[in-house]
């Protein structure tokens, strides 16, 4: 080992045993032996790790800590998982590790820095920044997360320096948009006018300069300015038996700045640059307010105030907490001089950003209200002598905002959402076609349906299949007003095309016969079919369940109609529908029975018939033959209708379901014009569909069109209409229909 090496060594151990020390001095109960620990396992795991300026990697998240412990005051649970904070990001570490090696509130808050610091990612615009804010605040449902998050960007801050320009600036604009108003909330002001000065040094190197030169070349000036105005106070407070002592604030270089802007005044016109602030420790006797008065009329009777600058925050104190006496005197050479009077409590309070001094400022957001309810138990609890910050801290979970809930994308890209959205919800906020082919999600890495409810902080993945269609039920379980819209939109359009398809159809076979659509045939097929309007008729037609291969016949209005009337011919097919459960026995009403059959035949055994070729989904009856079987017919097969008016007690209404389970034969026609490459192209789309195998194909061509006959095995209707869907997209098709075997 080198000397050098050893150096480092001696100088991290040294860091964490000051940091050690520094805690159990003021903690001597605390829990160290963890605070060891998580630096052994940290130390350990960045070994060999070094950050951009070439120090130890370790001497990061030791400073961190020494942030979290000295400057906000919090315990060995945020102490430890400072330590750790960048452990899991940078390391082989897991979070399960973490909760082994540890426990479960460092390993979560080690999650929550993790994930936080996957999504800093900020854009520039201030939508953005806003909603980091609000992750910040939700996403954790520990607060020490946030406050950890917020040493974590101090210390990059003071370290500014290492990083390259381009760099710096966008660090820079990232702490002065969010953490800096973050800082403000919470009451950390030493913390925000830090990062404020650190930022503003940044991006505004040449005029912070020149303030900051300013400054310290009035600085002799002012303290002997400070030392003329403060002799007579202490004079007067030592007579009125306080023990107390004076302290002077320069404003930070951010704040000048900022009031230079605002009024538009050079630098030596800001009055203000100082204030002193006299903290007591109060009489036991008397009321901690009574003496801040006391106080403030001591001063009035050296020094003329300004009637308007008097700020009362004793009798009624900022909606955070803050508590103090503030007023504005004539001194020595006609300076006006700001005076901050305090008891040491409300010293204590004001400076060290406890849960108690949360800040906040009422903005136009409605769910500031909620804030404001936050706060105000924040303060009832610290009212209580007995409990203490740090304790309530640990137990403290936040529930800010919750209307809103924040989730991720794979690439640790935000996204807003309703509370209530579901992982579809998330697939439509990224893109249609991302939540039109949805079909599952993988949140945190576990698998969930389409319906599952997100939480903030979920990181979600959509799984996608070119074979998805929307499903109507989606709109039982979407929450946002884009995905609803969109999956009607989409229904809407699929229904259209189904009713263009009807039309084409229907053109096509009246064409054979050398009609067109007029009145008169559109009422005959509405009477034949049952159904309201043109629309609906031509929908039917288009999905196949109103057949016109015997148009002539229903033309002629010799269609079996008064007999099927009977049976009750229902056309438009239930099929992706979840069935009513159906009683199996005989139902009271006449000899009808029904009876729900499955493509697993569990229960009943049954034959598919081979005239008309059923497949789930189809519209069925069940004959009971002879020997008690059970045969399938389509509802509309000629054979089932002579079976229906001959055997009616042998008949069962059937409903057929299908669990995907076997395959079934189905034939389909296709016409068209005879391009080169046409049968490639149907028999591609055929073999990629997972859902259909094809057993047989048949093509014939003559005179520039062809006519192909394929058999097929599928699942059910759904399948098949699919199917049919797809071949009918290609150029040149004019046709494709089921047709039914007896009919070839
Ligand atoms: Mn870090």
């Amino acid at each position: 080992m080198s000397d050098f090496q050893a150096d480092e060594i001696t100088v991290i151990e040294e860091r964490f045993e000051d940091l050690l020390n520094y805690y159990k001095r003021v903690n001597p109960k605390g829990n160290y032996p963890i605070v060891q620990k998580a630096f052994q396992v940290a130390y350990q795991a960045h070994d060999g790790m070094r950050r951009r300026s070439g120090e130890p990697y370790i001497l990061h998240p030791i400073a961190v800590a020494e942030i979290v412990a000295k400057e906000i005051g919090l315990g060995a649970t945020s102490i430890s998982s400072s330590l750790l904070h960048d452990v899991v990001e940078d390391t082989e570490y897991t979070i399960e590790e973490m909760e082994q090696l540890f426990n479960s509130k460092i390993a979560s808050i080690v999650d929550g820095l993790t994930k936080i610091s996957g999504a800093t990612t900020l854009k520039s615009d201030s939508i953005q920044a806003e909603n980091f804010r609000k992750l910040l605040l939700t996403m954790s449902d520990d607060i020490r997360v946030i406050l950890i998050k917020i040493a974590d960007r101090l210390h990059n801050m003071r370290t500014l320096d290492s990083m390259p320009p381009h760099k710096q600036y966008k660090i820079a604009a990232e702490t002065l948009f969010v953490y800096a108003p973050l800082c403000h909330r919470l009451g950390l002001y030493n913390i925000k006018s830090e990062l404020e000065d650190l930022a503003f040094k940044y991006e505004h190197p040449a005029t912070y300069a020149d303030l900051a030169s300013k400054i310290s070349h009035s600085a002799e000036e002012r303290d002997q300015l400070f030392l003329r105005f403060i002799k007579p106070i202490e004079e007067r407070l030592k007579i009125l038996d306080f023990n107390f002592e004076i302290k002077k604030r320069i404003k930070s270089v951010y704040s000048i700045w900022k009031k230079m802007q605002q009024k538009n005044i050079p630098f030596e016109e800001v009055y203000d640059l100082m204030a002193t602030r006299v903290v007591f420790e109060p009489k036991s006797y008397l009321d901690e307010k009574v003496q801040c008065w006391n106080i403030y009329s001591a001063i009035t009777g050296i020094y003329r105030p300004k009637p308007d600058r008097i700020r009362d925050w004793i009798s009624v104190p900022k909606a955070n907490g803050y508590e103090a006496l503030h007023m504005t005197v004539m001194g020595p050479q006609g300076r006006w001089f700001e005076v901050q009077i305090r008891s040491q409590r409300m010293d204590e309070v004001a400076e060290k950003g406890y849960a108690a001094h949360w800040k906040y400022k009422a903005g136009p957001e409605s769910s500031e209200t909620e804030l404001e309810r936050w706060l105000k138990t924040i303060r009832e609890l610290l009212e209580t002598p007995e409990s203490n910050a740090i304790e309530f801290m640990n137990d403290f979970k936040l529930n800010l905002f919750s209307q809103e809930i924040m989730v991720f994308t794979p690439k640790g890209e935000m996204k807003v959402l309703p509370q209530g959205a579901t992982a579809l919800d998330f697939a439509f906020e990224i893109h249609t076609e991302l939540g039109m082919q949805c079909i599952g999600a993988k949140v945190n890495h576990n698998l969930v349906p389409l319906s599952h409810n997100l939480k903030s902080g979920d990181q979600v993945e959509i799984i996608t299949s070119s074979k998805q269609k929307p499903q109507e039920e989606w709109l039982d379980f979407v929450t946002t007003a884009r995905a609803k819209s969109k999956i009607k939109a989409i229904f809407r359009n699929e229904r259209k095309k189904v009713v263009q398809r009807g039309e084409k159809i229907l053109e096509e076979k009246l064409k054979k016969l050398k009609l067109t659509i007029n009145a008169r045939i559109l009422n005959k097929l509405q009477a034949h079919f049952k159904v309201e309007n043109r629309d609906e008729l031509m929908y039917n037609i288009g999905r196949g369940s109103a057949e016109v291969k015997d148009i002539q016949d229903i033309l002629r209005d010799k269609s079996p109609r008064k007999i099927v009337k009977y049976w009750r011919l229902q056309f438009g097919n239930k099929k992706n529908k979840p069935v009513p459960e159906k009683k199996t026995e005989s139902q009271p009403t006449g000899k009808r029975k029904s009876v729900e059959i499955t493509d697993d035949k569990s229960d009943i055994d049954y034959t598919v018939a081979t005239c008309c070729n059923p497949i789930p989904g189809d519209d069925v009856i069940g004959y009971i033959d002879d020997n008690e079987n059970m045969v399938l017919h389509k509802r509309q097969c000629e054979k089932a209708i002579k079976l229906m008016s001959s055997y009616g007690n042998q008949i069962v209404d059937a409903t057929w379901i299908s669990h995907k389970l076997h395959s079934f034969l189905s034939i389909i026609q296709i016409n068209g014009i005879d391009k080169q490459g046409m049968l490639n192209q149907i028999s591609k789309i055929i073999s990629e569909d997972q859902d259909v195998n094809m057993r047989e194909v048949h093509f014939n061509s003559h005179d520039g069109v062809f006519e192909g006959v394929i058999h097929l095995y599928v699942h059910n209707l759904e399948d098949i209409n699919n199917l049919i869907f797809k071949i009918v997209k290609i150029k040149g098709i004019t046709n494709v229909q089921r047709v039914e075997k007896s009919k070839l």
